[in-house]
């Protein structure tokens, strides 16, 4: 039985949002050339929250130029200097993470309790990270004085707004780039206000552009004849087209696509401690995670157990308003991302697999999924194979670690993967037989801007984040 909460909600009047905003290029807002706009709506509620300027192929190519013609002078600040910028942003975002926070979850629909909690602390600690790194490139492995790339043309998905933003611009600008970056269309708000930021800041112009619009301004971006590197993350067939379209040029790139990832629970495993991980791999953020722990594995003797105790605690989430103090699990991002999560949780069932949820009251407006759990699971079902992106798990069980290790690398992706044991040596077995560029033991869904995050397989190539995060962004 839940506990009744009264409502927390954080207050809406800490955010300023404009009824328009325009392209920021050059450090100006200005309108699209051909005045072509979108609406950016909230997914908790479906209110338009504002109207954005949609980028065509002269603004592209004016953000690329204002780009080029800041790299020159950027490139050539001592690396002392940059990180007096980078540090000042990262301050300038601790100072405004209250508003940043409320924005995120009013245009992402995740709750607040993770943009304040996660997002937003996570958003700093890279700026302040690689502030750090500014001035000793000579000192990272790449040489005594490594160069940056040059332009680089950044493309994020609509999961983790201003965090993906974080971490595409601040190794880039440490490293002396500069950048023309597009946000997902469905949230394009925390990256102008991280526009406002960079103006704030004294950032000179043109070292940061923000470009708004959908996949066809993401594909000029990607295409544009003076770029030097793409940095992609969102969904792999996505990826693949990028890499094919840049395919033949000598522009560098990296790819964060899809995952798949296992969740691995050993029977010598602590149930209580396993279950919160397991409904953290899975429900943080809605599900919508590439590295979400999508495939539970639970050894087959303590199967009953677990999935006793998980139901128990998927019975007390909070499905609901994101600006509720008390949320577990807000809106899905999106119609689209809930019409997609509808058809592949249907043909989870029309297989065979066994659907679970708990009852629980889901608002009016707006989009949304109960938290939803599959057992009856078998590799082939499409629940097992394919990315779903939302709050459903697909429960699979194993006998031996070898039996765990084979089902957690049956898969096309090969982004994460989380074990659960109380036996060290077993961590460590099956940490070096998991082919995933992140292992969690005890423990899921943990970032550091010092550690490197990136896959294996169809789930991308490149690492970011850490010192690994560096070579990404310069000529070595
Ligand atoms: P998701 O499946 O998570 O929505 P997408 O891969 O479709 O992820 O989108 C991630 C980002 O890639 C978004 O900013 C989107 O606008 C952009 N995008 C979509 N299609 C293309 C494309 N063909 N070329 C470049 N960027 C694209």
């Amino acid at each position: 039985m839940a506990f009744e909460y009264a409502p927390a909600p954080e207050s809406r009047a800490v955010v300023d949002i404009a009824p328009s905003y325009g392209l920021f290029i050059d450090g100006q807002f200005s309108e699209a050339a051909d005045g072509k706009v979108f609406k950016s709506v909230s997914p908790s509620s479906e209110e338009v929250l504002s109207e954005v300027a949609h980028a065509g192929a002269e603004d592209v190519d004016r953000a690329v130029k204002a780009a080029r013609k800041a790299f020159e002078k950027w490139s050539a600040l001592p690396g002392a200097e940059r990180a007096k910028y980078l540090f000042r942003i990262a301050r300038i975002v601790q100072e405004r993470s209250r508003e940043l926070a409320v924005l995120e979850s009013l245009d992402n629909g995740k709750p607040i309790r993770e943009t304040r909690d996660t997002d937003l602390p996570l958003v700093a600690a890279h700026f302040f990270y690689y502030a750090g790194w500014a001035d000793k490139l000579g000192h990272a492995g790449y040489g005594a004085d490594p160069r940056p790339l040059g332009v680089a043309g950044q493309i994020i998905p609509w999961n983790f707004p201003l965090l993906m933003l974080a971490w595409k611009i601040a190794p880039a600008l440490a490293a002396g780039n500069t950048v023309v970056l597009k946000p997902a269309e469905t949230t394009p708000l925390s990256a102008l206000f991280f526009a406002d930021i960079c103006r704030q800041a004294g950032l000179p112009k043109g070292v940061v552009n923000i470009i708004t619009g959908d996949g066809s301004t993401g594909a000029m971006l990607v295409e544009h004849p003076d770029i030097n590197k793409v940095a992609f993350t969102g969904s792999t067939e996505v990826g693949k087209a990028i890499a094919r379209s840049i395919a033949g040029t000598d522009k560098r790139m990296t790819l964060e696509l899809g995952g798949k990832a296992a969740n691995i629970v050993f029977d010598d495993a602590p149930v209580d401690q396993a279950v919160e991980g397991i409904v953290n791999g899975i429900f943080f953020n809605q599900g919508h995670v590439c590295c979400a722990g999508s495939r539970l594995l639970v050894q087959e003797s303590v199967a009953d157990e677990v999935l006793d105790a998980l139901k128990r605690r998927m019975r007390t989430l909070r499905v609901g308003d994101p600006l509720d103090k008390n949320t577990d699990i807000g809106a899905i991002n999106s119609a689209e991302q809930l019409a997609r999560i509808t058809e592949l949780t249907a043909a989870g069932e029309a297989e065979g697999a066994e659907r679970w949820a708990p009852d629980c009251e889901l608002p009016a407006a707006g989009f949304w999924f109960r938290p939803t759990l599959f057992t009856n699971v078998t590799q082939a079902h499409r629940i097992a194979r394919e990315e779903i992106f939302g709050p459903v798990l697909s429960v699979l069980t194993f006998r031996t670690p070898a039996e765990a290790v084979e089902k957690a690398n049956n898969t096309q992706y090969g982004l994460s993967a989380g074990i659960w044991t109380e036996k060290g040596s077993r961590i460590l077995w099956m940490a070096n037989q998991l082919r995933a560029g992140v292992v969690w033991a005890n423990t899921f869904n943990k970032f550091d801007p010092t550690s490197p995050f990136g896959g294996y397989k169809e789930s991308g190539f490149g690492r970011e984040g850490g010192r690994h995060g560096l070579e990404a962004y310069l000529d070595v």
